[in-house]
């Protein structure tokens, strides 16, 4: 049984606004797998729904977002899970942080700007499960953030005392404290120069080797996916367009959109204009009939104006949803 099943899942944004109401199909029709003991990144442009993702499979369901079908379910060593049914009360208690943590893009969104970071620990850990003995509790997280190549000395200090960097480690170091099945990275190295992107990568590549838990790294940034995750699920417009082992989507892409997506990666000594992809992407109240690509896509056919795409299974772990894979494969 995989780690975590996501199947058919549509999980739309329904607003009104005079008296006019709006479904924002943000999550329409995924389905993916993730395995324990692998990095699994998803990539896309802005608005394709990744944070809706994220959100639904970390439990974070408020309106108006709502699901309309599918399931999500997890296997956490405690038992079976389905996110689309449980209580805002077992989310809270058992889940977060056990079970799934999250990094997000800005550590300041987890730290507390006026306590110093020991006291951040203290709070998860006292409200997950208690502190009984606190020369056990300061031991235990002095050993820990060591563990992850931080000097102790950081949980003394304020988050505005800790360089960019070092507080994303921190940050890290907050999600991996009860060592968790699954832990979220959400444009995790948006805003730190490359130097010190790299070491967080690195941090999170090694915690996750050691630990044999998920990651889910969401980043719009092919170069990341390309030197950290196993798997990549390229996203376009609420849909899973191609996912494959990161090898296979970087070497042969085979949907339109990803090879859009690679062939726009900065290539060192190619002095060649990269070409931009025409249009924008669609607006999800309203997105185009058939395949939601073809209004920017160079090879789409009347076909893709009416028919949906369905997955195929193209071997060796990829798969991809077009009408024409033998066109793009040529
Ligand atoms: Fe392009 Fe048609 Fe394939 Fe969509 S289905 S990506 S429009 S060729």
């Amino acid at each position: 049984m995989p780690f975590l099943s996501v199947k058919n899942l549509k999980a739309y944004y329904r607003t009104e606004m005079y008296g006019v109401s709006r479904m924002v199909r943000a999550i329409d029709d995924v389905s993916l797998t993730l395995e324990s003991n692998e990095i699994y990144g998803v990539a896309g442009e802005s608005s394709c729904g990744k944070t809706t993702l994220i959100k639904v499979l970390s439990g974070t369901i408020k309106p108006p977002l709502k699901i309309y079908e599918g399931s999500v379910n997890y296997q956490f060593k405690r038992g079976s899970v389905d996110m689309t049914k449980v209580s805002g009360e077992e989310l809270r208690k058992n889940i977060r942080w056990k079970e799934i943590s999250y990094v997000m893009q800005g550590s300041m969104s987890v730290l507390n700007p006026v306590r110093r970071v020991v006291k951040t620990f203290e709070d998860i850990i006292s409200t997950h499960e208690g502190i009984k003995n606190r020369k056990e509790f300061l031991e235990r997280i002095r050993e820990h953030v060591k563990k992850l190549g931080l000097p102790p000395d950081v949980l003394g200090l304020y988050p505005h005392e800790l360089s960019g960097g070092m507080r994303q480690r921190v940050a890290i170091a907050l999600a991996t404290v009860f060592h968790p099945g699954l832990i979220i990275a959400d444009e995790p190295t948006t805003a730190l120069d490359v130097v010190v992107q790299r070491g967080v990568l690195q941090l999170l590549k090694e915690i996750q080797g050691e630990s044999k838990n998920t990651v889910l790294l969401v980043t719009h940034d092919m170069a990341v996916h390309a030197n950290v995750a196993d798997r990549v699920g390229i996203m376009y417009a609420g849909r899973l367009v191609e996912e494959a082992p990161s090898q296979l989507v970087f070497k042969s892409p085979q949907h339109p959109y990803t090879k859009h997506l690679i062939s726009s990666l900065p290539v060192i000594g190619d002095k060649s204009g990269k070409s931009g992809l025409e249009g924008t992407p669609p607006n999800l109240a309203n997105p185009p009939q058939g395949c939601r690509f073809h209004p920017r896509c160079p090879l789409a056919k009347e076909s893709c104006k009416t028919e949906v795409p369905v997955m195929r299974d193209l071997g060796g772990g990829q798969r991809a949803a077009c009408h024409r894979l033998e066109g793009v494969r040529q």
